[in-house]
């Protein structure tokens, strides 16, 4: 055997490895998992029903072009198919984009922080990430990430609401935002929660895209239509982009299962998004819940809630694995709480009240 291994490629050494969100931990009570922003209801029947169905011919390949999803991701947002591109996840088509875009001696520019798969995809293309810190309010400082914009920048991530911070720009701004972005510059708007969104000075990011060549928006089946585990997400984008995610795209990536999911999904969409509501009443529950107990709550438009802790940030995460509920830490930053069954958050807001008055 020799001593020498294949050579790798330079820009792997020291890529962020991605955490998931801690599995809810064996052993200790009854546990849950609030660590991965994922949707706490089972899939539906009728989802199910066209999984169950789907499975039966899984030696077969699946349909490569995604053509039924398409048709009717096409109907649903009254745009042509041929702006559209289905990927693994939301990430994966995020990828593709990096991919489509940005090389080595590039600039991807994105807040910080945000999305941890972002400075992984853009180092992996040999791409220099350009991270802009929130403001003190948790929110993406759009004036700071429009002067960061120099001749090498080629794509720019605004996750609206921004994952982990919860947080959201509005219309006026992201609109100011994008007249300060040149046409050869690609926008990507991250709406992984869109469906989760109450507050109405949000834009759709569809809307943006209908009227600007250079914005592509990201959404998701994984969060509010709870099939993270079968891997679809998808791009809307003017058709250069569109194809070119079409060519950086996994051959037979997204599997009929989760195709058949997705298409079910949306045409079960009044009962799904009913879920969404209830998801979002308990949100608006905890949320002043902790408030009343004190603590500082970044305003939520997201599945999810953020407490920035600083140094407290992992005897934080600890009393809530030793209560039955895992939260996801960044530690020295703070911790993300998924809003979850309404058992699992009773004993978060438990936690929180019994680790505020302890400190
Ligand atoms: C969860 C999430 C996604 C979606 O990931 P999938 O790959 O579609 O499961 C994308 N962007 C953000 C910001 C997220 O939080």
């Amino acid at each position: 055997m020799s001593e020498t291994s294949p050579r790798l490629r330079a820009v792997l050494e020291g890529i962020p490895t991605y955490r998931p969100g801690k599995p809810a931990a064996a052993g200790c009570q009854v546990a849950y998992k609030l660590s991965s922003n994922e949707n706490p209801y089972p899939p539906l029947p009728g989802v199910m029903e066209a999984v169950t169905e789907a499975a039966c011919s899984f030696n077969r390949y699946p349909d490569m072009a995604c053509s039924g999803l398409l048709s009717e991701l096409s109907e649903r947002f009254g745009v042509p198919s041929s702006d559209l591109a289905v990927g693994t996840g939301s990430v994966g088509v995020a990828q593709q984009l990096i991919q489509a875009t940005s090389g080595p001696g590039d600039e991807v520019i994105y807040a910080w922080r945000s999305f941890e798969a972002y400075p992984i995809i853009t180092q992996i293309s040999g791409a220099t990430s350009v991270q802009v810190p929130l403001t003190e309010g948790e929110v993406h400082d759009l004036d700071a990430m429009a002067d960061a914009i120099t001749d090498r920048t080629r794509l720019i991530f605004v996750c609206n609401p921004n994952n982990p911070t919860s947080t959201v720009v509005h219309r006026e701004e992201l609109e100011r935002f994008l007249d300060r972005v040149p046409a050869d510059v690609l926008v990507v708007l991250d709406e992984a929660y869109r469906e989760f969104i109450r507050d109405v000075r949000v834009p759709d990011g569809v809307e943006l895209y209908r009227r600007r060549p250079n914005v592509c928006v990201l959404r998701t089946f994984s969060k509010a239509y709870g099939l993270a585990g079968l891997r679809v997400g998808f791009a809307i984008a003017h058709e250069p982009v569109a194809a070119a995610l079409r060519k950086t795209a996994v051959p037979f990536g997204v599997s009929q299962l989760a195709q058949e999911a997705a298409v079910a999904s949306l045409r079960a969409e009044d009962e799904l998004l009913g879920r969404v509501g209830s998801l979002v009443c308990e949100r608006i529950r905890v949320v002043d819940t902790l408030r009343a107990q004190g603590w500082t709550v970044p305003e939520t438009q997201a599945n999810f809630l953020w407490l920035r802790l600083g140094e407290r940030t992992v005897d934080f995460a600890a009393a809530c694995e030793q209560a039955g509920v895992v939260v996801r830490p960044f530690p020295g930053e703070g911790v993300r709480v998924t809003i979850g069954e309404a058992e699992a958050n009773d004993i978060f807001v438990k936690v929180a009240e019994g680790f505020r008055k302890a400190s």
